[in-house]
C-alpha cells in the first residue's frame, strides 16, 4: 500500500472514530437519552429479563412481544442503534448477522450499559466483565513450575455447588457475557458438567481452560460438549514430551495434551493452545505453531509469563523485552486465515498496529476476539484495546474473593471483594482498584507517555509482580529497557539462552 494510501486511510479512519465519538457522546450527556438508558438497566420482571436485553432481542427479532415499558424503551434503543451503526458505516442488515450470534447481543447490551454508567471514554468501559474466569478448585493434577494459582490439592474454603450455582446466577445478572472455568485443575472438580450447564442455561459463553488429561480419554470431549462448553483451552508448553513434562513435573503430560486437543478439534470444539513462554521453550515456538496448525485448533495463544504464584520461582526464565518483540512479530506474521495466533501481552497490540497491511486485519486487544475482520471491533481497537483487568476481566478464587484478573497475586490490597457477600455490580461500578486501573494517564514510566497506552498500557500485573505498584511500568516492553536491565542485574542468574530461529 502505497504511503499516500495508507494516510487516507488513517485519516478516514480517524474521521469515522472522531464521528462515532461524538454521537456516543452527545446521547450520553443528553439529559433526556440518559434517563432513557437509565431505565433501560432495571429488571423488568413481566419480562424476566434487563429492559436493555428484552430491547435487543425485540431489535434483532429474538422476541416477538414485551411489556409496555419495554417496548417503549426499545424505539429509543433502535435509535442508538441507528446512529451507533451508520457512523460505524455499518448496514442494519450486516448488523442484525453478527447479532444472530447471542453472545454478540449480550455483549453490545454490555457496551450499551457501559455508556450508560461510565460514559464514552477511553479506555472503554462495559457494564459488566465481558469474561471471568473462575478458578473453581486448588486442586490440580499436575505440579506446574509456572502455575499462577499454585494449585496442588483443595483448598478449605471452596465454595460448594449451591454457592458456586448462586455466583452463577449473579454474574449472568450483571450481564456478565462469558464465564471461563479454570482452577487448579476444573475437569477434576466433581461438579464441573453441573457448572457448565448452569452457566450455558443462564446464557453465558462457557469456556475452560485444561491441561487436557481428562479430555484425552475417550468419549469425555462429547459430555463436555453436550452440557454447553463453546470453547477449550489446552496447555502445551512444548514441541515435545521433554519439555513440556519437565515443566508440568508430569511424565506423559504432553502426550495427553496432544491426544485432547486432537479429540476437541475431532470434537469441533473451538479449541485454543495455550503456551506459556519462558526461556526453556522459546526457541520451539515457531514449530509448536506449526504442529498445532497442522492438528486443527483454531486459536494459538501465546501466554505472557507473569511471575506470580509458582511462576514467581522461575523469574530468571522470563524472556528479554527484545526476544519478546521479536516472537510477538513472528506470532503476528503467523496468521494465515487458518489459525489464529494471539497474545495475552498487551504490546501485541502495537505490533499489530505496526504490521498493518491490506491482507491482514488481525487488531489485537487484550481481550481477544476471533473475528477482528468485524469492522466494528477493527475501529475500536483504541477503546477496547490493552490490558483487560479492571475493564474487561475480573477473576474468582475457589473461595468466591474477586480479583481484576488471575494473574493478580491473592494480596489483601488487590482483592476486590467477594462474590457471596459484596453486591456485585457495586464492586464492578465503585471499587477503587478497577477505577485506578483504568486509567491509563497515571501509569509510570514510559507506558504513562506512550503514545500506544491506550491500545497497550503494560500488563499490570507484571507490573505489580516486579515492582509490588500497579502502575509501575511493565519490564516486557522495549520502551522500558531500564527497568528489564534493574530486574536482570537483582538476578544475576538470568541466563539468555541463543535462540537462533529468532
Ligand atoms: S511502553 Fe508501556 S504502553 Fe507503551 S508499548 Fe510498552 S508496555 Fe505498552
Ligand atoms: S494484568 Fe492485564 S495484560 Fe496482564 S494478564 Fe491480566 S489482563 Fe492481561
Amino acid at each position: 500500500m502505497s504511503n499516500k494510501v495508507q494516510t487516507a486511510k488513517i485519516e478516514e479512519k480517524n474521521r469515522n472514530i472522531t464521528d462515532m465519538i461524538g454521537i456516543f457522546q452527545g446521547i450520553a450527556d443528553n439529559p433526556i437519552s440518559k434517563f432513557f438508558l437509565n431505565h433501560t438497566l432495571d429488571y423488568c420482571n413481566k419480562d424476566h429479563a434487563h429492559r436493555l436485553e428484552v430491547c435487543l432481542d425485540l431489535y434483532f427479532g429474538n422476541r416477538e412481544d414485551a411489556c409496555r415499558k419495554c417496548k417503549t424503551l426499545s424505539k429509543f434503543v433502535n435509535f442508538l442503534i441507528n446512529r451507533g451503526t451508520s457512523s460505524f458505516g455499518v448496514s442494519e442488515d450486516e448488523l442484525k448477522e453478527i447479532m444472530e450470534d447471542k453472545y454478540w447481543v449480550k455483549g453490545l447490551s454490555s457496551v450499551i450499559k457501559g455508556i450508560a454508567i461510565f460514559g464514552v471514554r477511553k479506555p472503554f468501559v462495559p457494564g459488566a466483565p465481558f469474561q471471568v474466569v473462575w478458578n473453581l478448585t486448588r486442586a490440580c493434577n499436575m505440579k506446574c513450575v509456572h502455575c499462577y494459582e499454585d494449585a496442588g490439592s483443595k483448598g478449605k474454603e471452596e465454595l460448594n455447588t449451591q454457592q458456586v450455582t448462586e455466583g452463577l446466577e449473579i454474574m449472568a445478572k450483571s450481564g456478565v457475557t462469558s464465564i471461563a472455568f479454570s482452577g487448579g485443575e476444573p475437569t477434576i472438580h466433581p461438579h464441573i458438567l453441573d457448572f457448565i450447564r448452569k452457566s450455558n442455561d443462564l446464557g453465558m459463553f462457557t469456556a475452560m481452560a485444561t491441561n487436557g488429561y481428562t479430555l484425552s480419554k475417550d468419549g469425555e470431549c462429547s459430555k463436555y460438549i453436550k452440557s454447553g462448553l463453546k470453547f477449550v483451552q489446552i496447555s502445551v508448553d512444548g514441541l515435545e514430551a521433554r519439555t513440556h513434562d519437565s515443566f508440568r513435573g508430569v511424565e506423559g503430560a504432553w502426550e495427553n495434551a496432544i491426544q485432547a486437543v486432537e479429540n476437541c478439534v475431532d470434537s469441533d470444539l473451538f479449541v485454543e493452545v495455550a503456551t506459556t513462554v519462558t526461556e526453556y521453550n522459546f526457541h520451539e515456538i515457531p514449530d509448536m505453531i506449526t504442529l498445532i496448525r497442522d492438528i486443527g485448533a483454531d486459536w494459538f495463544m501465546i501466554y505472557n509469563f507473569i511471575p506470580t504464584g509458582n511462576g514467581e520461582k522461575i523469574m530468571k526464565l522470563d524472556i528479554s523485552p527484545q526476544k519478546r518483540f521479536k516472537l510477538l512479530k513472528r506470532a503476528y506474521n503467523e496468521n494465515d486465515g487458518e489459525m489464529q495466533v494471539l497474545s495475552t501481552a498487551p504490546q501485541y497490540a502495537t505490533i499489530a498496529e505496526m504490521m498493518i497491511s491490506e491482507d491482514n486485519h488481525v487488531i489485537p486487544t487484550h481481550f481477544s476476539n476471533p473475528e477482528y475482520n468485524n469492522p466494528m471491533v477493527e475501529k475500536l481497537a483504541d477503546f477496547i484495546g490493552g490490558c483487560g483487568a479492571g475493564r474487561f476481566y475480573m477473576s474468582v478464587e475457589p473461595n468466591g474473593d474477586l480479583y481484576p484478573c488471575v494473574f493478580f497475586p491473592h494480596e489483601s490490597e488487590l482483592k476486590l471483594g467477594n462474590l457471596l457477600i459484596d453486591d456485585f455490580e457495586e464492586v464492578w461500578k465503585n471499587n477503587e482498584l478497577l477505577n485506578t486501573l483504568r486509567n491509563k494517564e497515571i501509569l509510570q514510566g514510559h507506558c504513562g507517555e506512550c503514545d500506544s497506552h491506550n491500545i497497550c498500557g503494560g500488563c499490570r500485573a507484571r507490573a505489580y509482580n516486579y515492582f509490588n505498584d500497579i502502575l509501575a511500568p511493565d519490564p516486557g516492553c522495549i520502551n522500558n529497557k531500564y527497568e528489564w536491565e534493574k530486574i536482570k542485574n537483582k538476578f544475576s542468574s538470568f541466563k539468555e539462552h541463543d535462540n537462533s530461529l529468532f
